[in-house]
């Protein structure tokens, strides 16, 4: 099978891992002769997906001995197969590259043989990649379950990001679907990436100049949709892996069905928008101080697919509002609807040397239709009454917009919520 034909399929597979944002490199290479991880002259999108548009997103091989039911790659599936030999991957890095097709390389694997033997070919390649071409671009690494730490240590030297996929979010799911894989693992992964970014984080901060590990951090992703667990359960697992490995990020990826596919998988998809009410959800536990717990309010333990979760929380504990502005704190500005973190700063700022007035806010481009209810100003006082109204939810609903698409996507970059 030629090159053209294996891209074809490996580049197809790959599509469904999500992970892979190339942000969060902040400098290229010291003696690097080619490849920049800024992001100026990057232009043509690759992938086929739409998500990571300048990465050359591939597998290695799609060959794979595991059995996880809700992957394509899967050793049951008749899927066709192929495989990349490591000089294959690194002639077509270099050939995108230099063609300014891609500002980098994301690279995962099915397992072939066993963890280990996969585990060196991708840094195989990542080595190539960097000794032999002085390759300085943006490159993520995805760590293969069960590698061993000197192999995780070995890709952190040549990889801006590694990722382990947490896959499904409970050990319950795990069981089900990928039984080869035990969430303990996974995330003792995590963990041994972890202390090798804290350690030369550490070495840094104490004036040394340690080599470099794994720059950009470490990201996981997280299908959602394959089991009925429910969202706060998946972002309970998120905020876990966020306090406890420092995680940069956790993507979610809505389950898409696959061909010949277990009986226990579900026929359809979950809604594209359940995806972005749980970036918008990731969002405000990173940034916002919200807790996984109390960010889904809805009787079944999932977010509402009609209002985003910040309006959710607001309209479940009305008590919490009118909010001041001119004299709350941060805090207890960044549960208002409608005004993000950004605004929150700017906020503060202003009203050092003000009183501030709803028209203040507007000039911020606070999006005041959805604020107005919950706050206060020096020349805005809510009708309380209106905090009341039973039909208050359905009034701030949002109407119906086709523009979600565009809509995840500048919420998923700014996280303005
Ligand atoms: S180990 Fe990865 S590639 Fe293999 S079946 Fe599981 S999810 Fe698919």
């Amino acid at each position: 099978m030629d090159v053209r034909a294996k891209l074809a399929i490996l580049a197809d597979a790959a599509k469904y891992d999500a992970s892979c944002a190339s942000s969060g490199a902040k400098s290229t290479r010291a003696g690097s002769q080619i490849g920049s991880t800024e992001g100026m002259g990057i232009c043509h999108s690759y992938s086929p997906d739409g998500r990571c548009i300048s990465l050359l997103k591939i597998l290695l091989t799609n060959y794979c001995i595991y059995d996880c039911q809700y992957c394509i790659n899967r050793i049951s599936s008749d899927t066709p197969r192929a495989r990349f030999t490591v000089d294959e991957v690194v002639s077509l890095t270099m050939e995108f590259y230099k063609r300014n097709y891609v500002e980098g390389l994301f690279l995962s694997s099915g397992i072939i043989q066993n963890s280990d033997y996969t585990m060196e070919q991708l840094i195989a390649v990542a080595k190539q990649l960097r000794t032999v071409h002085g390759y300085g671009g943006y490159l993520h690494l995805k760590t293969i379950p069960n590698a061993a730490q000197s192999l995780i240590e070995e890709a952190g030297k040549w990889a801006d990001r590694l990722s382990v996929n947490i896959e499904l979010p409970s050990e319950g799911d795990l069981y089900q679907l990928a039984p080869e894989k035990k969430k303990p693992q996974i995330v003792g992964a995590m963990q041994g990436i972890r202390q090798k970014i804290d350690e030369a984080q550490q070495e840094q901060a104490a004036g040394y100049k340690p080599p470099r590990f794994a720059p950009a951090g470490q990201s996981t992703q997280m299908i959602v949709g394959a089991t009925p667990t429910s969202d706060v359960e998946v972002l309970k697992t998120a905020s876990e892996l966020y306090t406890g490995q420092r995680l940069r990020r956790v993507y979610y990826s809505a389950y898409s069905p696959i061909p010949h596919a277990d009986a226990r998988l579900p026929g359809q998809a979950p809604p594209l928008i359940r995806e972005h009410r749980l970036y918008q959800a990731d969002w405000l536990m990173r940034f916002y101080g919200f807790e996984a717990d109390e960010i889904v309010t809805e009787p079944d333990r999932n977010l509402s697919l009609d209002i985003d979760p910040k309006l959710a929380w607001a309209l479940a504990n009305r008590h919490f509002f009118p909010v001041d502005v001119n004299r709350a704190s941060r805090e207890e500005l960044l549960r208002i609807p409608g005004i993000g973190v950004r605004n929150v700063k700017r906020l503060l700022a202003i009203r050092k040397h003000k009183n501030l007035r709803s028209e203040d806010l507007k000039k911020l481009r606070v999006a005041w239709n959805r604020a107005k209810v919950f706050v206060l100003t020096a020349d805005h006082n809510p009708n309380l009454s209106d905090l009341d109204k039973l039909d208050l939810g359905k009034r701030m609903r949002p109407k119906s917009q086709q523009l979600m698409l565009f809509d995840a996507a500048g919420s998923a970059r700014s996280g303005e919520v």
